[in-house]
């Protein structure tokens, strides 16, 4: 049987996979079971942060290997405990968790707002407040969490607690006096809820009645994090700090990992046995990261900012294109045709872009070439444009 055919067979159905098997790829380019080549804008839901077969990376990582790949949390790791000062030194966090997704990442700052909302507040302080179109991740907790009802279906019941409301500082003022409210969890961009990114406005009320009503802010930098916007983590382009930050996806490049950051309010929430993970911290992936945040300086930051505005300046007004969202390297596009048709149409001319509700999404590497995304968003914009 070919690849296709045995995944159809024998992998749990659960994701609808565009009709190409990948065997290899290097930097921002991936190459088909058919020799045909592509241009990456997906770069594994904004995972592989330095794109594919990043040499240094895989010198990093292999480095790692040779000494050991794993060791339980019941030892002493050097890639660990580095990683989690690299993460508190940039972020001015206090200590980190560190876990193996985004959904596990979520689940720690879930269970550290709670504990510090029962410790600080009362018990029943348990509310999690979260924003409609957010997305969290497929545990029962943070499906709970997601405010998009089409996941939930089928799963009932979920864990109980979260409050969803729209972004904007009456709904929020409503749900602080309607709920004992512990949190509230938000992505400064909500990703698979279509590329929206959060009002000024919006976040300014939410920072101002979270100070005074001892809220804990949780921020979601799962896809928005490690580079991805522009600055390190999508926070600082609003100039607050949260109180906890949980990330996955692109921190350690193309390797599982999660982490939950957490600042001066909940340093102390934890203690050994209230929260565990196996494969969190391993040595492996802690070296992947450690890797990736060496190379998220201020230049490729900035570089990230200026390849986002070129697509900005180059995909508004565009024939067939009427809206275009986003910060950085994760970009939402309107369309006048179907998402999905679009998708298709730049897959046929060797373009890879991914989807986010009914828009066209890019999470590109952060280190694509600017004339390979040159080349990849001059073909998109044909296709949106082609047959109008
Ligand atoms: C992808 C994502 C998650 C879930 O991460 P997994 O690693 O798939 O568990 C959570 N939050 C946000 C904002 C995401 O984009």
């Amino acid at each position: 049987m070919t690849t296709i055919e045995l995944d159809k067979s024998y992998v749990a159905p659960t994701y609808g996979r565009f009709p190409v098997e990948i065997v290899k790829g290097k930097g921002s380019l991936l190459w088909d079971a058919n020799g045909r080549e592509y241009i990456d804008l997906g770069s594994g839901i904004g995972v592989n942060s330095m794109g594919l077969c990043d040499e240094q990376w895989i010198a990093a990582v292999t480095e790692q290997l040779g000494l050991y790949q794993h060791t339980s949390n019941l030892y002493y790791t050097a890639p660990c405990a580095q990683l989690a000062e690299k993460l508190c030194k940039r972020t001015g966090m206090k200590n980190v968790f560190f876990s193996n997704s985004g959904a596990e990442a979520n689940e720690c700052a879930i269970k550290a707002a709670r504990k510090y909302a029962a410790d600080h507040k009362g018990r029943e302080y348990t509310t999690i407040l979260t924003l409609n179109n957010s997305f969290h991740g497929r545990t029962l907790t943070t499906l709970a969490a997601t405010g998009q009802a089409a996941f939930h279906e089928h799963f009932l019941p979920l864990t109980e607690g979260f409050v969803h409301i729209e972004p904007t500082k009456e709904a929020l003022e409503q749900a602080v006096k309607e709920n004992k409210v512990a949190a509230i969890l938000f992505e400064i961009v909500r990703g698979e809820g279509g590329v929206l990114p959060l009002e000024p406005e919006f976040v300014q009320a939410m920072v101002q009645i979270a100070g005074e009503q001892d809220i804990l802010l949780v921020c979601d930098e799962v896809q928005t994090g490690n580079g991805r916007t522009g600055k390190l983590y999508s926070y600082m382009h609003y100039g607050f700090t949260p109180d906890i930050v949980s990330t996955a996806k692109g921190l350690a490049g193309g390797l599982p990992i999660g982490a939950t950051l957490l600042g001066e309010k909940v340093e102390a929430v934890f203690a050994p046995g209230l929260n565990g993970s196996t494969f969190g911290g391993n040595p492996v992936a802690a070296a992947a990261a450690n890797h990736i945040l060496d190379r998220l300086d201020e230049q490729l930051l900035q570089e990230v900012q200026e390849k986002s505005q070129y697509v900005f300046e180059t995909l508004k007004g565009a024939k067939g294109v009427t809206d275009v969202t986003g910060l950085g390297l994760m970009i939402g596009v309107k369309t006048v045709k179907p998402a999905k048709e679009v998708v298709a149409a730049c897959i046929e001319k060797g373009v890879l872009p991914l989807t986010a509700k009914d828009k066209v999404r890019l999470l590109p590497a952060l280190n694509i070439p600017m004339e390979t995304l040159k080349k990849a968003i001059e073909i998109l914009k044909t296709v949106c444009g082609e047959g109008l």
